[in-house]
């Protein structure tokens, strides 16, 4: 058959989509009606879940620190996890990602995927690997865990390490990798991509290590967020994003505006990602500080909704808003978020002519 015949899936996805179908079927039921949703304007959206934000590093870029809020505001408790398993699954949502912090250090990580419920979702968890042993990776498999996402900075340790500020992290990070294919957990590699680094030899040669362990790589383009705020030399632009497309032709690398599944939806912002922080604020994207809403206050699906309602995010947009767009970056990123308390509330960030009007 055709890739046409197929809705436009590879082999490879097809090959996934069948092994999830026996596996976890309401995952597979729930994915089959994804087309439908979109068509109906609705999300379909991987749930960025920052549970926690406990962490053993401290690392440079991380953004982390803003969005922490003082002792004692309210946060995520296990059965807050179970009545937004419950929503989410009811709004036809089927994916997660644990985040944090670093979820390997949650002491009741094993309750929070309990709680999430493996069988309606295709599971995946971030890590920066430091914890992640033979035993460790077995027993994350046996949990319901399908899917490791394995933070990466680059194949020299000494910078990887640096960039961490953790003295043997790379050397963790690569054991990591080893663990999991052992384990038969999926895994794929996250790494950071700036300006600087896009065309350079050391990213090729981070490519052909992935492909050697037969593992993708994911990559996010560097933000001026985190220890980069304000810093525009970091930024890719439009030609370095087309450079990637060619690195996609030959290597298995792909980012947000990777099409997928036969799916090519530009920044997938509330349409196929949100953020929820471990306060109950539900953000577009990990990047971009604004709350749509609070999970505490209003149902899940209304704040979804509201998102796909703002242009940005409802519409399709050919570009990485936080990375590469300098008109969202210069009108909304620096003017109404950068310096202020974050999440900051979307009605001091978008206004009436930011909606969709139908
Ligand atoms: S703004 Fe960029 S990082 Fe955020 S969802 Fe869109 S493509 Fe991804």
């Amino acid at each position: 058959m055709t890739e046409e015949k197929n809705g436009g899936l590879t082999p490879e996805e097809q090959a996934a989509r069948g092994g999830l179908k026996n596996y976890k079927p309401r995952v597979y039921e729930k994915i089959q009606k994804f087309d439908e949703k979109l068509k109906k304007g609705e999300s379909i959206a991987i749930i960025q879940f920052q549970y926690d934000y406990t962490c053993n590093f401290h690392c440079h870029h991380c953004c982390i620190t803003r969005l922490r809020r003082p002792a004692g505001t309210r946060c995520f408790t296990i059965p807050d996890v179970k009545e937004f398993s419950r929503q989410a699954d009811e709004m036809g949502l089927a994916h997660w990602v644990i985040t944090g912090g670093e979820p390997l250090c949650f002491r009741d990580f094993d309750k929070l995927v309990e709680a999430i419920d493996p069988s309606k979702y295709y599971l995946t968890s971030d890590t920066n690997g430091w914890f992640l042993d033979d035993a460790k990776a077995k027993h994350l498999k046996s949990i319901g865990l399908d899917k490791i996402q394995l933070s990466l900075d680059s194949l020299n340790a000494k910078e990887h390490d640096e960039f961490r500020r953790a003295p043997g992290s790379h050397a963790r990070a690569v054991r990591a990798i080893d663990a999991a294919l052992n384990a038969g957990l999926k895994i794929i590699l996250a790494t950071v991509v700036t300006k600087q680094r896009v065309r350079s030899d050391e990213f090729i040669e981070f490519l052909e290590f992935a492909k050697g362990k037969g593992i993708g790589t994911f990559v996010t383009y560097a933000k001026p967020v985190g220890d980069w705020e304000g810093r525009t030399d970091i930024l890719v632009d439009r030609s370095d994003m087309d450079y990637m497309r060619q690195l996609e032709k030959k290597y298995n690398v792909f980012t947000h505006l990777t099409p997928a599944y036969g799916l090519d939806l530009g920044c997938i912002a509330v349409k196929r990602m949100f953020s929820v922080t471990k306060y109950g604020d539900i953000m577009p994207c990990p990047y971009i500080h604004t709350s749509l809403g609070n999970f505490f206050k209003e149902p899940l699906k209304d704040i979804v909704s509201r998102g796909m309602n703002i242009k940005f995010f409802g519409n399709h947009v050919d570009t990485c808003l936080i990375a590469e767009d300098r008109h969202f970056l210069g009108e909304y990123e620096a003017k109404r978020i950068t310096g202020k308390p974050v999440p900051v509330p979307y009605k001091e960030v978008f206004g009436p002519e930011d909606m969709i009007t139908k």
